[in-house]
């Protein structure tokens, strides 16, 4: 597994604010949320889920320059399962992971800067590199639930689209690794053929070497009228070769 290029504190939430323990195994989703704050930052969230009893929790904050962990990996993190709401997917808190981007304000609207997204990108890659978990179980809060977070990738999607393709797996596709094999097999196999060929007709030369065949029949280096002339590939290369540094004339 590759290393997280990314700072990465710990700073243990406060017991109240998360629930049992889990299997590690149990990991199946990734959940991206925003903390909705104006300038936060990754730090000061895991300082205040440490001090706080608030009842509401994230495994990982985020932010322009580094990330901290407030609950370890295996525990159940309260982060996505928001009471009141309809659930619209297969996730939950007790199999996921939640990441908390910290946000800014610019024009009364919030945002999640590209530093931060940038920075998400590469905990998120991380984390679905280290519990195996493929681009379509890293979702949103709302597509968990229909909560507006994070709020400006709910706002514009085109945001959302960004990150996915960020964390895309630059993975290889087994089909047309399927298809190369084939096609190299056929290659391979035409060669081998190729190679055990023995021409006996004129006919069968093929054209690179049809020229000096016919020049060694007419000297009288090969015989008869071309039927049986039982000339290998091999031979048949060299022969040509051997014409073409000049050794039988012109
Ligand atoms: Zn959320």
């Amino acid at each position: 597994m590759s290393d997280l290029d990314l700072p990465l504190y710990k700073n243990f939430a406060n017991p109240a604010n998360y629930g049992k323990k889990r299997a590690l195994s149990d990991i199946k989703w990734i959940v991206l949320h925003y903390t909705g704050n104006d300038g936060d930052t990754d730090t000061g969230n895991g300082k205040y889920f440490a001090r706080e009893a608030v009842g509401a929790s994230a495994h990982y904050f985020v932010d322009e320059d580094s990330a901290t962990q407030s609950v370890p990996d295996e525990y159940i993190a309260w982060h996505c399962q928001t009471p009141g709401m309809t659930l619209k997917c297969g996730c939950r808190n007790s199999n996921s992971l939640g990441v908390e981007m910290c946000s800014d304000y610019v024009d009364g609207k919030c945002v999640i800067t590209e530093k931060t997204k940038q920075n998400a990108a590469k905990l998120v890659k991380w984390l679905m590199d280290k519990y195996n978990v493929p681009t379509e179980r890293v979702v949103r809060h709302f597509d968990v639930c229909g909560k507006e977070c994070p709020e400006p990738w709910v706002r514009n999607e085109k945001e959302w689209l960004d990150f996915k393709r960020l964390i895309k797996k630059e993975g290889v596709n087994m089909e047309e690794l399927k298809k190369l094999e084939a096609e190299f097999e056929k290659l391979k196999k035409e060669f081998e053929n190729r190679r055990e060929k023995v021409y006996t007709k004129f006919d069968e030369i093929p054209e690179w070497g049809k020229a000096t065949v016919e020049k060694l029949i007419r000297y009288e280096y090969l015989y008869g009228d071309g039927e049986n002339l039982n000339i290998s590939y091999d031979l048949l290369r060299m022969l040509v070769l051997n014409d073409r540094a000049g050794l039988y004339g012109g």
